[in-house]
């Protein structure tokens, strides 16, 4: 634990604020309070950098600031408030952005992924994060874990082995349930189905490993970069599509008897690429979108022939998971050897030089960059 320099029982701690939409962010001492009911207050040890952590950065999705963003990490229950039994002081856990309530309508119906109470939580309405001019800091993209704490509700954490490193622990919480959850859990993908995966970038090497894991076969990998088709083979690709040289739908015949794919998943935020998957889904195939185009970005479809072919298009929001259902389940598939994660880290960087990282992970070429947070008292 920190020192705690104020009556109240905050804690200072530094953290990588965003001040101005679009401008590099700002290390500065914070003060976090402790947790309230259902709460957790947790110690960061790795947090990676995701797409929609620059998209937040960049105000392309409003909100109020001062903010601090990152919402993909791992580290250490340091204190938990009132009614919190799941985890307790020391464990190791995952920090997602997913939180919900378990008694909702989607709750209910075991779609905690979609949970209706999610912005209505005390610590979406209530501010745990201050500056030094005591003015409120936003807690962006439900986590704000650029820093060297979190709090969060109980249900955004989970226990994972004290074997596992805090740096792939991390990115279990977006990333990989993003792309793995798309083929486990929302379309339940059956072994010897084909599948094609449109992108083969950070969450679409997800998907292709979570095909691999299904038993699909073929799992053909579709990008614009001969690196990451490569990538693709080594998390699992049968067959990679160059799709600005050859004509993917032709291609994904060819591999398919003629027929067209069974599953086609959409990793990239793209209408054309959308589009072009209606495509090249056989009859009574099933197109999943799991990259979020841009807000009013409309998909065009021949009506006639979809309905005439049966098709369906289905949405997947972060893998349909259940985090304390899920992550169990990754993490065995990891210490297995079934679930590549390490090979998902590209660099590893100190909380100071988080503008490095996250310029790394705009250029596109990262899998993964991993801020890592040292702290004085190590983990039992
Ligand atoms: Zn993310
Ligand atoms: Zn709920």
């Amino acid at each position: 634990m920190g020192v705690s320099t104020r009556p109240d029982g905050a804690l200072t701690m530094k953290a990588a604020v965003c001040r101005e939409f679009g401008a590099p962010l700002v290390i500065e001492e914070l003060f976090i309070d402790p947790p309230k009911r259902d709460e957790v207050l947790v110690d960061i040890y790795a947090v990676a950098i995701c797409a929609s952590d620059l998209h937040a950065n960049d105000g392309s999705w409003g909100g109020a600031l001062p903010a601090v963003n990152g919402h993909e990490a791992s580290g250490v229950v340091a204190a938990v408030g009132p009614g919190v039994e799941s985890v307790a002081v020391g464990d190791r856990v995952v920090v997602s952005l997913l939180r919900n309530c378990r008694d909702c309508f989607f709750c209910n119906r075991h779609e905690t992924h979609l949970c209706e109470r999610r912005g209505g939580f005390a610590i979406a309405t209530e501010h745990r994060l201050h500056d030094a001019e005591g003015n409120d800091v936003v807690q962006g993209v439900y986590t704000g874990a650029f820093a060297e704490r979190t709090v969060v509700h109980h249900s955004q954490v989970v226990r994972i082995a004290d074997s596992m490193g805090f740096d792939v622990a991390s990115l279990l919480a977006c990333g990989v349930i993003t792309g793995f959850g798309a083929v486990a859990n929302t379309a339940d993908v059956a072994a010897g189905s084909s599948v094609v995966v449109v992108g083969a970038g950070g969450v679409g090497l997800n998907s292709i490993q979570g095909a691999r894991v299904a038993g699909a076969s073929p799992i053909i990998a579709v990008d614009v970069s001969d690196q990451k088709l490569d990538d693709a083979k080594e998390f699992g690709a049968t067959d990679v599509v160059r799709g600005d040289q050859v004509d993917v739908g032709e291609a994904v015949a060819a591999l398919t008897g003629g027929r067209g794919a069974d599953y086609v998943f959409v990793t990239v935020g793209s209408t054309a690429a959308i589009e072009q998957a209606i495509g090249i889904a056989r009859k009574g195939g099933t197109v999943v979108v799991v990259g979020m185009t841009r807000t009013g970005d409309v998909v065009s479809i021949d009506g006639s022939g979809f309905a005439g072919d049966g098709k369906r298009v289905i949405g997947s929001f972060m893998g349909s998971t259940d985090l304390a259902r899920d992550l169990p389940q990754l993490s065995q598939l990891y210490a297995d050897g079934d679930l590549h994660l390490d090979q998902l880290i590209t660099a590893t960087y100190p909380l100071d030089q988080i503008n490095e990282a996250i310029a790394s992970t705009r250029s596109g070429q990262a899998r993964r960059n991993v801020i890592i947070i040292e702290h004085p008292i190590a983990p039992r």
